[in-house]
């Protein structure tokens, strides 16, 4: 061993190295441009970071980031309409194609494809029908992956809401199956959402 063996820096290649897209070579680049940056970088990181642990939420009504002083915006107003997603970066992904600008609802994940009903480990799905039934939301638009689960997913929400008047869409077919919303392009994502199409409730 030729240079030192400092472990707070092999940690920190570790920890880094977890983040979605990144490798150890990456994070290794990542913590030189940090160790070099002291000021400029690692003490608003840490105070930054800091912050997020302490302050940020999950809603558990809707699913969404909230800050934990503040109320959600889920409770702020009436509306009526909800799109369901599976997760967060979902709601990022048709929040940046700009053609719903309605209320979102995170369930945080999807069924499992058997069995499903008994198995809601943690979904936010009774939360989403609260909701639902209580601000009289007049459509919700499915928006789950094109997976199996996605489709037992949204199979169960619209079969839980088939008692009330409320109109229940799902994402037009041009979703390629298997397709996560989060990595369909804005223009496929823009027509499967101009496109939905009701779900039959039977
Ligand atoms: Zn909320």
């Amino acid at each position: 061993m030729i240079s030192n063996n400092i472990k707070e820096i092999e940690s920190l290649i570790k920890l880094i190295s977890k983040l979605p897209g990144l490798g150890s070579k990456s994070a290794k680049r990542i913590v030189l441009k940090l160790i070099n940056n002291r000021e400029e970088l690692i003490k608003p990181l840490t105070n930054t970071l800091a912050q997020v642990y302490k302050n940020v939420i999950r809603c558990t009504n809707c699913g969404n980031l909230k800050s934990i002083n503040t109320q959600c915006i889920c409770l702020s107003k009436s509306y009526d309409q909800i799109c369901v997603v599976e997760n967060i970066a979902d709601m990022w992904v048709v929040e940046s194609t700009g053609i719903y600008k309605g209320h979102y609802h995170i369930l945080g994940g999807t069924l499992p494809s058997f069995d499903g009903k008994n198995n809601k480990n943690g979904l936010l799905i009774d939360s989403l029908i609260n909701r639902v039934k209580k601000n009289s939301v007049k459509e919700v638009i499915i928006a789950t992956s094109a997976s199996v689960e996605g489709e037992t997913t949204s199979h169960y929400i619209a079969d839980s809401l088939k008692d009330t008047k409320i109109k229940i869409t799902r994402l037009a077919k041009g979703v390629p199956v298997g397709g996560e919303i989060e990595f369909l392009d804005d223009g496929t994502l823009f027509s499967a959402f101009k496109n939905r199409a009701p779900i039959s409730k039977d």
